[in-house]
């Protein structure tokens, strides 16, 4: 699906040191081509086209995750941002953390601890243009 406009994410931050949010929070400010932001940051999921997760999913956050996906549009896509959100990260050995993919269907992995804004933004300009996935599986009750 073409998009006419900018990437519109919708962020949430998972369970981490909240090093991935600073720096997306920095992404976020940061003016790109032409003086205009290359992202758009929503708060309303079911007007984004990429959900962003940053940290691992524990179980308190796997429910909000998985309630913002549900309302999202059909062609959104996941990104997994941060070895926390890739596969666990640092934190992977508490509170049975694991990866976001072991309950999402994350289309788009940007590895760092933190991700450099370099990564972040090829990262998010990938998932512009990766298919999206919306039918995949998403089993929050797993691991
Ligand atoms: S990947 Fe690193 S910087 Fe990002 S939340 Fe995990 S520990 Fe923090």
């Amino acid at each position: 699906m073409e998009m006419n406009h900018n990437l519109r994410i919708f962020r949430i931050d998972t369970a981490g040191c909240g090093g991935c949010a600073l720096e997306l929070e920095a992404l976020a400010a940061m003016p790109q081509e032409g003086g205009k932001p290359a992202v758009e940051w929503v708060s309303d999921p079911s007007l984004a086209d990429l959900l962003v997760i940053s940290g691992g999913p524990n179980l308190r956050s796997r429910r909000l995750v998985e309630n913002a996906w549900k309302r999202m549009p059909p062609h959104a896509k996941i990104a997994a941002v941060g070895a926390c959100a890739c596969t666990g990260g640092l934190f992977g050995q508490f509170e049975q953390m694991t990866g976001a993919d072991a309950f999402f269907p994350v289309n788009i992995y940007i590895r760092g601890c933190a991700p450099s804004p370099q990564a972040l933004l090829a990262g998010l300009q990938a998932a512009m243009n990766c298919r999206p996935n919306k039918d995949g599986e998403v089993d929050p009750d797993e691991g």
